[in-house]
């Protein structure tokens, strides 16, 4: 089959479109025949060699896949060939004390499907039966592929950690990314009022399409000083972060007393000072978040059905520029999901 494969860590140069074999299915696992499948960052962390120690080199990249059902292994149940379907994207041994009450992504086996395995820059895919999910609604592959991660992100940061309620002010910074596309959408669908930021007017015009209240355009304005304007001194409520150490101050100021602050990832370096007395005296919660549920999952793609939540697709590459791909990502200039068909 046709994959994308890297044998060392480094730039978008050490892709390669190249033939190898197809995976071998066990009999608890379900053969996917990949129709699409969406980057993230995760992808360039691995290319990169970020805690290389965990990627099984050599390395097929891509956790967010949408296809068809091609093969059943013999103990995997409620699969038929052909079927539509798209891939949660954790693995966990479904067992534990995490596991058994939702927080699969604490278990101590758990891994994300194409970053600490195999994944879906490829023709053909094997993943855990239980793994495999039918596509809601009316999406097509690459709408399908857009989904799992960062859905399923959104949804854990705001409704499991932050509790974000109807009528409270979210701030979603860089909307523009896959998460805070998604963050916006999951946001509006609780009933909470969303500032989101971006750092050009053409995106800070597709947030408000999909749903920001209001939007700031965090290269030329003050986005603690607009918050507060915004929200006539009240400040957010939640801060949706995914920078890290651009970002923390900002959200500090940004934040309103008893605000909750939700991180997920560091794009900017993980490094922050703390100022424990607005900590304290503010009684700020600072929350870290990664991945979710299956449960989870469940529950945000029934939004889909009904297109209440909507997958945001940047651009559509194929397979073959994957590098291309992964190059226009690293470059932010995208809104939404980049995708691969296959
Ligand atoms: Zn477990």
């Amino acid at each position: 089959m046709k994959a994308v494969v890297f044998r060392e860590f480094g730039g978008p140069e050490k892709l390669s479109y190249e033939d190898v074999p197809e995976p071998k299915v066990s009999e608890t696992e379900v053969l996917i025949r990949v129709r699409a499948c969406a980057l993230n960052r995760l992808d360039i962390w691995a290319r990169q060699g970020t805690r290389g120690e965990r990627i099984p080199m050599p390395h097929i990249s891509g956790c967010d896949i949408s296809g068809e059902v091609a093969q059943v292994g013999s103990l995997a149940k409620n699969h038929r060939l052909g079927d539509r379907v798209l891939i949660a994207p954790g693995i966990s041994d479904g067992t534990c004390e995490y596991c058994a009450t939702g927080w699969d992504s604490l278990c101590e086996s758990y891994k994300i499907i194409g970053y600490e395995t195999q994944g879906g820059y490829a023709e053909y895919v094997a993943v855990p039966s239980e793994n495999v999910l039918p596509i809601p609604g009316h999406l097509n592959f690459d709408e399908a592929a857009a989904v799992p991660l960062v859905f399923l992100t959104a949804w854990h940061m705001l409704v499991t950690r932050a509790r974000l309620t109807a009528g409270e002010t979210v701030l979603v910074w860089a909307a523009g990314s896959g998460v805070g596309s998604a963050a916006i959408q999951v946001a509006k669908v609780l009933g909470a009022k969303v500032i989101a930021t971006a750092g050009n007017d053409e995106k800070l015009e597709k947030a408000k399409k999909i749903g920001a209240d209001w939007v700031v355009n965090h290269h030329t304005q003050d986005v603690p000083a607009e918050v507060k304007r915004i929200t006539n001194g009240r400040k957010a409520n939640v801060i949706f972060d995914h920078i890290g150490q651009a970002t923390w101050d900002k959200s500090m100021r940004a934040m309103a007393p008893a605000g909750r602050l939700v991180n997920c990832g560091v794009t900017s370096g993980g490094k922050a000072e703390i100022d424990i007395r607005f900590v304290f005296v503010r009684q700020f919660s600072l929350m870290g978040s990664y991945m979710g549920g299956r449960g989870e999952l469940l529950k945000v793609l029934k939004f889909f059905e009904d297109g209440r939540l909507k997958p945001v697709v940047d651009s559509v590459f194929p397979l073959s520029d994957a590098a291309k791909a992964q190059a226009t990502m690293e470059k932010s200039e995208h809104f939404g999901k980049i995708v691969l068909k296959i």
